[in-house]
């Protein structure tokens, strides 16, 4: 636990800092790590967070929206299989220059 603790926290601002790195994190796992800082870094508290009816993150505090369900096509996922792969390519070739 204190291991956990010394090397990632959140601070409360979309941040979450670990072992010297910081990322900037999206809303939902925001939550997440919210979540683990209110258990002390405890993921299996978190599963077991008895808060059903008295906190409004508890749906979310697994880092997903469990409200959003869209079902994609086969043919949108192709799409946006090579949308993903065209942006990763011009980041690469961006590197390079
Ligand atoms: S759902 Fe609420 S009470 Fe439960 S761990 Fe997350 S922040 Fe804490």
């Amino acid at each position: 636990m204190e291991k956990a603790l010394k090397q990632e926290f959140f601070d409360g601002d979309q941040f979450w800092r670990r072992e010297g790195k910081t990322a900037r994190l999206n809303p939902v796992k925001s939550i997440r790590a919210f979540c683990l800082q209110c258990v002390a870094g405890q993921r299996k508290e978190v599963e077991l967070c008895p808060s059903v009816d008295t906190c409004p993150l508890w749906p979310f505090r697994f880092g997903t929206n469990p409200f959003h369900t869209k079902v994609f096509s086969e043919e949108t996922k192709e799409k946006h299989r090579r949308h993903l792969q065209s942006m990763r390519n011009s980041r690469d070739n961006k590197d390079k220059v």
